[in-house]
Formats: structure tokens, C-alpha cells, sequence
């Protein structure tokens, strides 16, 4: 299974190698999506998690033991239903197809599943429908 989550980084664990022991211990594949290191201040990763269930939970496990907050892509990247009018123009600028339009209705879905938390969305929505949190 494929899972997407924003890793929060303190000045105390910044600089550990704790994504390697992901990848080790927990036989994850990881890909990094997005990255701000900044040292001795908070920092975070965007990370896209495919492997067995089981072993992600565990890893989510570890993370939080070792001082790491893993937060799911769906809390950190919202659309704001009450207010989005379809316009579509996200989905030209939207890189990963996390934001598309569904034929023959002609609405355009938001699938946090497939977002990468670029922020590219946020800026070309005229309603400013879409929040990036992290
Ligand atoms: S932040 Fe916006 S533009 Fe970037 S991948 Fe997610 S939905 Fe698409
Ligand atoms: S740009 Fe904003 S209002 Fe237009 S479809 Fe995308 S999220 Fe909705």
C-alpha cells in the first residue's frame, strides 16, 4: 500500500539518520516528495511510504518514538468544498493529478492519496479554496 505523510523534524533529531532505519528496518520504500532541512530549527519531509500495512505501521511507530510527528497528507493538505466553484484552473497546474476534473460531470475532485504538498494550487485558485498546514 501507498501512504503519503509530512515528517516533522526538531533540532533534536534533525540530523539522524532515521529515514535510513525506515527504509532498513522496516523494508519500506520511500520516496522523498518535498524537503526543508534547516538545521538546528524545525524541519520536514513529504514523504510518499509504499510497503506491507503491517510494517508502515510500525514505521509510524518508530517515528513517533524517536521524536519524529508523522502527520497524514490529508490533514495537512485541505480543500474547502463550501467555497471551490470547479473552475479548474488547479488542475493545469497541479503536478501529480491530485486535482482533476471528473467527466462527463466536469467537476473538479480533489484525491489528497496522489498530492505531493508542492503548495502549487494554493496561489492559482482565484476563491483560495486550498490550504497547505504544515
Ligand atoms: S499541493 Fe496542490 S498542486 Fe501540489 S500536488 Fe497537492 S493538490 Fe496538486
Ligand atoms: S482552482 Fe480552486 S476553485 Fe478552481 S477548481 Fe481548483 S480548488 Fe476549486
Amino acid at each position: 500500500m501507498k501512504r503519503i505523510y509530512v515528517l516533522h523534524f526538531n533540532q533534536n533529531n534533525y540530523d539522524k539518520p532515521i529515514v535510513y532505519q525506515l527504509i532498513k528496518n522496516y523494508d519500506l520504500v520511500v520516496n522523498i516528495l518535498r524537503a526543508v532541512i534547516l538545521p538546528r530549527k524545525e524541519s520536514y519531509l513529504v514523504l510518499e511510504i509504499i510497503g506491507d500495512e503491517v510494517l508502515i505501521e510500525q514505521g509510524l511507530t518508530f517515528l513517533k518514538e524517536s521524536g519524529v510527528e508523522a502527520e497524514s497528507i490529508r490533514k495537512s493538505v485541505k480543500r474547502n468544498e463550501d467555497i471551490c466553484t470547479s473552475c479548474g484552473a488547479c488542475t493545469a497546474i497541479c503536478p501529480t493529478g491530485a486535482l482533476y476534473i471528473e467527466r462527463p460531470s466536469m467537476k473538479v475532485l480533489f484525491a489528497p492519496e496522489n498530492c505531493s504538498a508542492c503548495g502549487l494550487c494554493v496561489n492559482v485558485c482565484p476563491p483560495r479554496a486550498m490550504e497547505v498546514n504544515f
